[in-house]
């Protein structure tokens, strides 16, 4: 057999070439890079065995051994997991099948990952780490089933190929060969291995072991001294969402989910759990810190790892936990459930769904717990997940009400950056507010000045202010909070009450049909307005249509809408709607009103944040009005 010679591919090239260039601390995470790995492929054979039994062979002896070699100055992380094929070898250890690779690299690139080495874990290149400390790494893998004489060899030196060839192998299971750097000597010492070990694995479910040479009196003569060699296991291997609470220590929570998430900050809340009675289960769950960056990706991993007796069936579970609880991390073991669950078995399995009301009333209970007691650690956190945690209105109509109680937003009463909730609105709501007024807009600015707002302002009445995309939605899944209808600011029909209205409408009655006449095919209406109190002229959509923001991020998406029939609404009180009345008055025909009406058109638009329908035109109209009315003094 002849070694081939491969090239990696272009993006692998360019993480070594950073790994081994840009960063120069914290070296050591690659050993824990390489143990995860090599603990993963244990997880998978362990799981595998126990439904096939050609595979389980005779070694079932679940370990990750460390064999360092002075002379020949490597260092062996060996495990007796998986394996792999050859083309499983050229796939896993020959490109990067991440979507977040390009992000990866940017980051990289910046200096944000040297301060953070976390993050490579976080991206799934950590295999690559190894030539952060190697100049040469060889990977002897034989896949579990395979015959001895079916291994595979692979090996790098980081200069854009790779050879692979065919080999032997005794024991199923990976070898993974570094050929030590001479800076990165100190990973040959018993007592550095020792402390990364601790440091970064310690909860690794397979022991870590390695031989420890020790000098011990020898038996037969007390005067002698002689070498005794030992293996050793290096880290304490703890189930630890089996422990009781009272045993883990803050830091030992915060270790764990480290390890399991792949953030690099510590989560914002631990939630662990034991639940008795006809469902047995430990749970032990992290609301995290910060926001994952991939949690808007399609391969974004939703649930806990699901472990049954001790062996894990599957890394993340999604049928534990609702989609927009997407950003809770954790592990969840049950005895109640048959190790050999395929994914469908799970979404349709009995205990499987009340294990997930469980969780699911569990991190709500939390959540609101914490709003309660926290009120600043809950805004941190909200900040970062509100987004998702409100498409449970949505998604969960059954706790649409619970989680309507944690919605934090801001309003016209609070001051900018503080929020308010629903619950605080309501009890402001002066005994004659009928609705739970709403504005949604991208940001607060903008909001606040809008005319949509104008008439809320003058009479003093908060308005909530929404600035996720999907708001608009979720409010109207929503419906009412506390028997108080919700009603958007920029939508519908709007009665402040001690209005004129009708009386206006009449006045203008005339004045309006000749405007919507001039307008027909762009509004299904003109009325006079209860919002206005300082612009000329609104838009609004009807009540029961998409408010703008949502209809644009449907078109962006490119789902086609039914056209809103939007309301044109003028403010009687303006001096300009005024003086047209007047002109109407002298000559209904006039060229001129007509004119205006697509004007106010287009202003209107404007309000919005839109664009005017003929730029040129509008502006050439502006100016010769402007001309007409320009004068000194
Ligand atoms: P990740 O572990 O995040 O997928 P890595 O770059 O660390 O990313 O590893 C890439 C892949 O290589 C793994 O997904 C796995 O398929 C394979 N691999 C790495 N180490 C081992 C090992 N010790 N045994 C079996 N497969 C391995």
């Amino acid at each position: 057999m002849t070694a081939n010679t491969h090239e990696f591919k272009a993006e692998v090239n360019k993480i070594l070439d950073l790994m081994i260039h840009s960063l120069y601390s914290n070296k050591e995470i690659f050993l824990r890079e390489l143990i995860s790995n090599a603990s993963d492929a244990i997880d998978k054979a362990r799981y595998e065995s126990l439904t096939n039994a050609a595979l389980a062979e005779a070694d079932a002896d679940w370990k990750i051994e460390l064999i360092p070699n002075v002379e020949a100055g490597t260092l062996t992380i060996r495990d007796n997991g998986i394996g792999m094929t050859r083309d499983e070898a050229v796939e896993a250890l020959g490109t990067i099948a991440h979507s977040g690779t390009k992000e990866f690299i940017k980051l990289l690139e910046s200096r944000e990952v040297e301060n953070n080495p976390e993050l490579i874990g976080q991206f799934g290149v950590g295999f690559y780490s190894s030539f952060m400390v190697a100049d040469k790494v060889t990977v002897i893998t034989r896949k579990a089933g395979a015959d001895a004489s079916h291994a595979v060899i692979w090996e790098s030196t980081a200069d854009g190929s790779y050879t692979l060839d065919d080999t032997e192998k005794a024991g199923k299971g990976t070898d993974v060969i570094l050929t030590l750097k001479e800076d990165a000597k100190n990973f040959l010492e018993e007592w550095e291995l020792r402390r990364v070990v601790k440091q970064y694995s310690d909860f690794i479910e397979y022991p870590v072991v390695m031989e420890v040479t020790r000098s011990v009196p020898d038996p037969e003569d007390e005067e002698k001294r002689i070498d005794e060699t030992k293996e050793e296991t290096l880290n304490s291997r703890k189930a630890i969402w089996l422990k009781s609470k009272d045993d883990i220590s803050q830091e030992e929570y915060n270790e764990f989910y480290k390890h399991i998430s792949h953030d690099f900050s510590d989560p914002a809340e631990v939630i662990h759990y034991r639940a008795e009675g006809s469902t047995e289960f430990s749970a032990l769950l992290y609301l995290p810190g910060k926001r994952p960056h991939d949690i808007f990706y399609q391969d974004y991993k939703i649930g806990p790892a699901l472990y049954v007796r001790r062996v894990q069936i599957m890394d993340h579970c999604e049928a534990m936990l609702p989609i927009y609880l997407r950003f809770v991390k954790g592990v969840v073991e049950s005895a109640d459930l048959p190790l050999n669950v395929s994914r469908e078995i799970l979404q349709e399995n009995k205990t499987v769904n009340v294990i997930k009301k469980n969780l699911t009333k569990k991190v709500l209970d939390t959540l609101a717990k914490m709003k309660k007691d926290d009120g600043e650690a809950y805004a941190k956190f909200y900040a970062e997940f509100g987004r998702i945690l409100k498409e449970g209105i949505h998604h969960d109509y059954e706790r649409r009400e619970a989680i309507a109680d944690l919605l934090l937003m801001e309003s016209t009463t609070t001051e900018a950056g503080q929020t308010t909730t629903l619950a605080e609105y309501v009890e402001r709501m002066p005994a004659d507010q009928e609705a739970i007024y709403y504005i949604t807009g991208s940001d607060r600015a903008g909001a606040e000045a809008s005319p949509y707002l104008e008439v809320f302002k003058e009479k003093g009445v908060e308005v909530l202010i929404m600035t996720d995309d999907i708001d608009d939605i979720i409010i109207s899944g929503l419906g009412q909070y506390k028997e108080k209808e919700f009603k958007s600011a920029i939508k519908g029909d709007l009665d402040l009450g001690e209005t004129n209205k009708e009386e206006q409408q009449k006045a203008y009655g005339d004045l309006l049909e000749l405007m919507k006449e001039e307008l027909k095919d762009l509004v299904a209406e003109v009325r006079i307005s209860g919002r206005l109190k300082d612009s000329a002229v609104c838009l609004v959509s009807g009540e029961h249509d998409l408010d703008p923001q949502m209809a644009k991020m449907f078109a962006a998406m490119g789902q086609p809408l039914p056209k809103a029939q939007r309301v044109l609404e003028i403010n009687p009180d303006h001096a300009l709607i005024q003086g047209m009345k007047q002109l109407f008055a002298a000559d209904k025909d006039s060229a001129q009103l007509k004119e205006y009406a697509g004007l106010l058109y287009d202003q209107a638009l404007l309000l919005e944040g839109d664009k005017p329908r003929d730029a040129v035109k509008f502006a050439k109209a502006l100016s010769s009005l402007m001309a007409a009315g320009v004068r000194v003094g």
